[in-house]
């Protein structure tokens, strides 16, 4: 199984594996190696470049990762973050009661109570899979870890489950130091924690994991039907009808997995492709913020490599909905295991900041007036998981040992943990190897791999292996002309260049691969001297 393959990679060429290892790891909890650690820094800040630093309406913050009670407690997490349990009778162990269902017919039972998710097990005569013993009925459980901060007097708090909640909670003191106006953004990159029933599938569902979320708020008017594509009467000033950021991304095309298409008479269908703009036109989509956002993912996601049939929207049953959502669009990737979700999109309506400002007695801070506009912001949010992004780079660049001795990853230079590396063709070519390393590393503020060990074949082994888009060859004639070779990863191909032109060449072929074979054309194929 791939999943497997990927872990034992994962494991042996350091790119994540079990915390606390040499001892009795607890399931869900994972280190980056070196390799994954680069992969993690290149993602986040790709994610950065094109969420925030483009878009001079996101502002960027970094919270605590320990909250007050307060503040879960208004935000519904204490009394609703919930997850579905079921217990073996005989070997004790606990399941996600809505996993084993879903594991058993593929049907998603998501946002059924505990009385229908009983009912279902006992229909389908399901055992723990464990030891086959009987389960016991389905109970549900509160996935917030809790902690005591101070020492005597103590504060009840929680570890944070989502980045959201200090976005919300930050927004009045954010508002008046860059004095934004709506339509703006707050973004935070930061870890959450989830006491996840039964973390599994690697990386997938840990109980320790990065998010990157964007709380874009909005102004909506009073007369204005946000759910709705049509333009209202109010388009002009109404971000959910006219958003002029939009505009760029109309042509992008999005494989769509509406409500209607879930339960219609061709719901084995796995999508339909529509641009934003004819979405929006036929009024599959909900507004053109929401819009927006799926149509950066879609380009997002592409420039990681994933490939376009594997990226869909799906619209979430008003069974799956919380209460307080008026619209969510999972975006998810087809995985090994299946579609599932990896970014969270949600039209949160103006609900967290009226119950913190309720429950704060502060709502005038959480409040924009504008006339003819409801007070309090309303909010799209999309919500990304690290590990679960990089888990589909992994699986999509993965390529088994067939047309080589070794199982090795194409990745695109974006993620790759080392841009480019160098090798000299003999150990005493080291010296003029390593000072073309330390000018790339200086000029271009890159990671760059220096290797003298082993054969040149071994050397391309390894950098295959950890998916090191071009390798450099300093040779014979390097010390004759001044030229070296660069090797292409994924076709092997080398072309012979000159060091002048080195940096100029590359910065090209990261940001277009198939510049490459261009001069390839041009130039004709290189051996290393
Ligand atoms: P949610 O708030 O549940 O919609 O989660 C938002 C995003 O966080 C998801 O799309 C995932 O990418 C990520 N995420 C949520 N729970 C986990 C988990 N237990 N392990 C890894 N990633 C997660």
């Amino acid at each position: 199984m791939l999943l497997d393959d990927i872990m034992k990679i994962a494991l042996n060429r350091g790119i994540f594996f079990p915390t606390a290892e040499v001892y009795h790891p607890i399931g869900g909890f994972y280190e980056w190696g070196p390799i994954g650690s680069q992969i993690r820094r290149n993602l986040i800040e790709a994610w950065r470049e094109f969420f925030v630093d483009l878009d001079e309406t996101v502002y960027e913050i970094h919270g605590s990762t320990i909250l007050p009670h307060e503040v879960l407690k208004a935000s519904g997490h204490v009394d609703k973050f919930v997850d579905p349990q079921v217990t073996c009778t005989k070997c004790q162990e606990a399941f996600r009661a809505d996993h084993l269902i879903e594991n058993a017919t593929g049907e998603n039972v998501e946002g059924w109570d505990e009385q229908q998710l009983s009912q279902k097990i006992v229909e389908l005569g399901l055992k723990c899979p464990n030891c086959k013993g009987e389960l016991g009925a389905v109970t549900v459980v509160n996935t917030m870890f809790p902690v005591k901060v101070g020492i005597g007097k103590e504060s009840p708090a929680f570890l944070r489950p989502e980045t959201a909640q200090n976005i919300f909670i930050s927004f009045p003191r954010v508002v008046r130091a860059v004095r934004a106006k709506p339509p703006f953004g707050i973004a935070q990159i930061g870890t959450s924690y989830r006491n996840e029933i039964s973390p599994r599938r690697g990386l997938f569902r840990v109980r320790e994991f990065e998010q990157m979320e964007i709380e874009y708020f909005v102004l909506k008017h009073k007369d204005c039907d946000s759910t709705k594509s049509t333009p209202c009467d109010h388009h002009e000033e109404c971000t959910f009808h006219n958003f002029k950021s939009l505009q760029p991304f109309l042509e992008v095309k999005l494989n769509l997995y509406t409500v209607s298409m879930q339960q219609g008479p061709n719901n084995e269908k796995e999508y339909e492709t529509h641009s934003v703009k004819e979405a929006l036109d036929i009024g599959l989509l909900p507004n053109q913020v929401i819009a927006y956002f799926l149509a950066k993912e879609q380009v997002f996601l592409e420039n990681l490599g994933i490939s376009r049939e594997k990226i869909r929207f799906r619209e979430m049953m008003d069974s799956e909905r919380p209460f307080y959502s008026a619209s969510n669009f999972d975006c998810e990737i087809k995985y090994s295991f299946g579609w599932k979700e990896v970014i969270g999109n949600a039209y949160r309506t103006n609900h967290d900041l009226s119950t913190h400002g309720q429950a704060s007695s502060n709502m005038k801070a959480f409040q924009i007036k504008q006339k003819g506009f409801e007070p309090v912001p309303h909010v799209v949010e999309p919500s990304f998981g690290v590990g679960r992004l990089i888990y589909a780079v992994l699986e999509e660049s993965y390529r088994q040992p067939t047309d080589r001795e070794y199982a090795w990853f194409a990745f695109p230079s974006i993620v790759a943990p080392f841009k480019c590396a160098v090798f000299p063709l003999r150990k005493d070519f080291s010296p003029k190897a390593k000072k073309i390393q330390e000018d790339l590393i200086k000029k271009l503020k890159i990671r760059v791999l220096f290797d003298n060990g082993g054969s040149i074949g071994k050397r391309y082994a390894r950098a295959d292996e950890v998916g090191i888009p071009y390798c450099i060859t300093i040779d014979y004639e390097t010390f004759e002309n001044d030229t070296i070779t660069i090797r292409d990863r994924d076709s092997k191909d080398q072309i012979r260049a000159s060091l002048d032109e080195l940096s100029e060449l590359l910065q090209m072929f990261w940001s277009d691969p198939s510049a490459f074979h261009e001069e390839l054309e041009k130039r004709g194929s290189a051996k290393s001297s």
